[in-house]
């Protein structure tokens, strides 16, 4: 927890949660009272691959009784990685090798950043009923800007999982503070090896 207080450049003092905005903006009633700890726990993740050079984006995949399903970060850039190697794309995967179409569909897909279309396709594929989130893609963009490494796709997951024939509940942005600090000031560096 400790590496979450502090902003890794600027050593600025993270606020603590009571000094930040609404926990959830706009589905406060959805989200459980683990979900704080386990999305802090993928922003720690988030900022483990930033300190590894990779992108700074973590998902976990919890059971519904809080067993750790899965967990990746971003492997995205060739040749090592592929451009399809997002965190919540692969955790979806592993977990979805791993458990049962009833224990994905009662778990949660936990991320730093609110899945892309690729990756809500993911989740929406291997059957997990719960996504949390914490930075919306519309704020991810702002952090990044035109970084020509991460192209924004504008396109809500929620929608991508509209469009499905089974429900997915989506609960985010959510500690978007927080989980802006692995963010702040990586896109501005140039090309990243990992
Ligand atoms: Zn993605």
């Amino acid at each position: 927890m400790s590496e979450l207080m502090h902003d890794p450049d600027t050593g600025d003092r993270v606020p603590p949660a009571d000094e930040l905005p609404p926990v959830c903006a706009d589905a406060p009633a959805l989200l459980r009272a683990d979900d704080q700890a386990s999305l802090r726990a993928v922003f720690a993740l988030a900022a483990q691959a930033r300190a590894q050079g990779r992108h700074p984006f973590a998902a976990r995949v919890l059971a519904a009784d809080g067993t750790l399903l899965a967990e990746a970060i971003n492997h995205s850039m060739p040749p090592e990685g592929d451009p399809t190697c997002h965190a919540e794309r692969m955790a979806a995967a592993v977990a979805a090798r791993l458990a049962t179409p009833q224990q994905l569909r009662t778990a949660t897909l936990y991320t730093n950043a609110e899945p892309c279309a690729m990756c809500a396709g993911a989740i929406y594929w291997c059957g997990i009923g719960r996504v949390v989130y914490g930075l919306s893609e519309t704020a991810l963009l702002g952090l990044t800007g035109n970084h020509p490494e991460n192209p924004t796709l504008s396109l809500p997951c929620r929608q991508v999982f509209a469009a499905g024939q089974r429900p997915t509940e989506v609960v985010g942005p959510c500690l978007q503070d927080e989980a802006a600090v692995a963010q702040r000031g990586f896109w501005q560096g140039g090309a990243h090896a990992g």
